[in-house]
């Protein structure tokens, strides 16, 4: 398919800006709103978008900072639809780092033109569906509205960040910055004192890019993870030509495997195996790179409790052998955790900045920090007096970018309410309460544990032909019903106690330290694997949509 040949029906358009209505309005414009906006257009829909960036990419607009890349290989991440944007993208490294994802997103955005129908700098607050006139009617933060007959929330499952609770931090009086919304200029770490709090994924890869041109590092650490190396390098003339030829087979892949990443699980299980043939085959993972450690490992090591002791025994040695300092490496290994039960952070050098002498590492379970004075961090024991704090705190995933917008259903009936004790969906994309919206990459989603774009590319075609399934059949409204969310949230439950991942803290269980209410673990992600998602889903559409209601 050409990736230019659907052109927008400009009458369409036109009639929706005179009514004041669009067929559809979808929040943000990362990849997932950036497709949805594409798909929707080859409908004839009037479509219109809003994000609260100045750009498009999502993810890729917001973190900037340094060492900022991806986790999955760059060519099994790039959109699959086209084969012209196939072509003419290349990829300069296998994990490429943000600014050339970004440089990929605008590269899309250009291709199909799709700046012209979203509205940059413009962050929805609320969003209530208008049960009489079957409309969402969309409230920006400048008091503007806009309505919809759909709504779809491209949210992100990782862009509302958090800061950590920590008293004093509006007191600090050198440089502080959050990742997770990196200042466009260029940041200097040269010849200053530089702290981060946070060690998981985004922290790991930032620690180790800043700890290359820092005066001096410390590194405030609540939560030690197992991170796994990235094995990052440049792509070849030979191997980009290789991997262009085969992006059939390669999407064929991702495609089968649990996470859709090119990963897949080792058929057999760890016990199954003597120790030395178990060892070899963790030493050829820990030598790979990529997430094969974490997603083409033995196929029991993320559920078995004592398979997964084998792995998590084999990552303790490797960070011992890495780290000079028996103190230091005892600090850094997990002891709340096994392996691969939080999200794995991929590093190229984390532990050996642990190795250098003007890096220390603080363990704030020791000596917790108090707060944040006017010189620096005050933890228990002393005052680290440093030049710019980097908060690597994370993000309130998942559920965090809906919990920021006021989504109001029928009745007037709250989102946050409904939420309160967990998630309840359809799919991981439709509640009952709320007609005619969908969420992409929302909880209960596939999407939530994936290789993104793969699992965003199927939401995206299956909210598209549900869409054109109700134009086709005179229908106006769809609603998933309650007994179907009810049992769809229900499977999420089930599927998900299997998995070690649940026993644990972590955002991969609603849990954030830093927000009232993400104490009590609950089911946001699903983990009954990609495969076994889109053949529900695909079920669901043969079915005639079942489980949904339309009107
Ligand atoms: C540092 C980092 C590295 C990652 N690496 C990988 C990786 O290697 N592989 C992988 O699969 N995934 C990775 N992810 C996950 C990543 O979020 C997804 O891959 C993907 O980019 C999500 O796209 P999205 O469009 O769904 O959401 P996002 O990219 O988060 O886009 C959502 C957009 O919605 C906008 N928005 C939110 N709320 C509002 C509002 N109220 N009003 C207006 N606009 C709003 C935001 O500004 C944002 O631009 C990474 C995430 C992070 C943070």
């Amino acid at each position: 398919m050409s990736a230019t040949s659907e052109t927008r029906p400009r009458a369409s358009v036109i009639a929706a800006e005179r009514s004041g209505a669009y067929d559809a309005i979808i929040i943000g414009a990362g990849i997932s709103g950036m497709y949805q906006l594409h798909r929707l257009r080859g409908l004839g829909l009037s479509v219109r978008v809003f994000e609260a960036g100045d750009g498009v990419g999502g993810t890729w607009y917001w973190n900037r900072y340094p060492g900022a890349r991806f986790d999955s290989e760059s060519w099994t991440y790039g959109y699959s639809f086209s084969d012209e944007i196939l072509r003419e993208w290349e990829w300069s490294e296998h994990f490429a780092a943000q600014p050339e994802t970004l440089r990929y997103c605008n590269f899309v955005a250009d291709k199909l033109d799709l700046c012209r129908d979203i509205e940059f700098n413009c962050r929805i607050r609320a969003v209530t569906y208008d049960e009489i006139a079957n409309q969402w009617e969309v409230e920006r933060e400048d008091g503007g509205r806009e309505r919809a007959r759909f709504l779809i929330t491209a949210i992100g499952p990782l862009s509302a960040p958090t800061m950590p609770t920590i008293p004093g931090v509006e007191s600090f009086r050198g440089e502080s910055y959050h990742t997770g919304t990196w200042p466009h200029e260029q940041v200097s770490f040269a010849n200053k004192r530089v702290a981060v709090i946070g060690t998981g994924a985004t922290g790991v890869q930032a620690i180790t890019e800043i700890a290359k041109t820092v005066g001096h590092l410390t590194v405030f650490q609540r939560t030690p993870n197992w991170c796994a190396p990235l094995h990052n390098r440049p792509m070849d003339a030979a191997t980009q030509a290789r991997i262009k030829a085969t992006y059939p087979e390669i999407f064929a892949v991702c495609r089968e495997s649990f996470g859709c990443f090119i990963h897949q699980a080792d058929p057999r299980n760890a016990l199954e195996v003597g120790p030395e043939e178990r060892e070899a085959f963790f030493e050829k993972l820990y030598g790979e790179p990529g997430f094969g450690i974490w997603m083409g490992n033995f196929r029991d090591v993320l559920i078995d409790q004592e398979a997964n002791a084998t792995i998590t025994e084999f990552m303790r040695r490797k960070i011992r052998q890495r780290i000079k300092d028996p103190k230091v490496a005892e600090k850094l290994i997990p002891t709340n955790h096994g392996f691969g039960t939080r999200r794995v952070p991929l590093e190229s050098g984390y532990y050996e900045v642990f190795n250098q002498p003007n890096v220390r590492l603080v363990d704030v379970r020791e000596t917790p920090i108090e707060r944040i004075t006017p010189a620096g961090v005050k933890t228990s024991d002393s005052e680290h007096e440093v030049d710019m704090i980097i908060y690597a705190t994370g993000f309130d995933a998942i559920t965090g970018a809906f919990d920021r917008i006021d989504v109001r259903g029928m009745d007037g009936r709250r989102l946050r309410e409904k939420w309160a004790d967990g998630p309840r969906t359809y799919l991981g994309l439709q509640i009952a309460g709320f007609p005619n919206l969908f969420t992409l990459v929302g909880p209960h989603n596939a999407a939530t544990f994936c290789n993104i774009p793969r699992c965003v590319e199927q939401n995206v075609d299956w909210v598209t032909a549900l869409i054109g399934h109700m134009r086709e059949k005179g229908y106006a409204r769809v609603e998933a019903t309650p007994d179907a969310e009810r049992d769809w949230t229900q499977h999420v439950h089930d599927t998900g106690k299997r998995m070690l991942f649940t026993q644990v803290d972590s955002w991969m269980m609603g849990i954030n330290s830093n927000v009232a209410g993400k104490q009590k673990r609950t089911f946001i992600v699903y983990a009954g694997g990609a495969p076994k998602y889109r053949e529900k889903c695909d079920e669901v559409a043969a079915r005639g949509y079942v489980g949904f209601t339309f009107r």
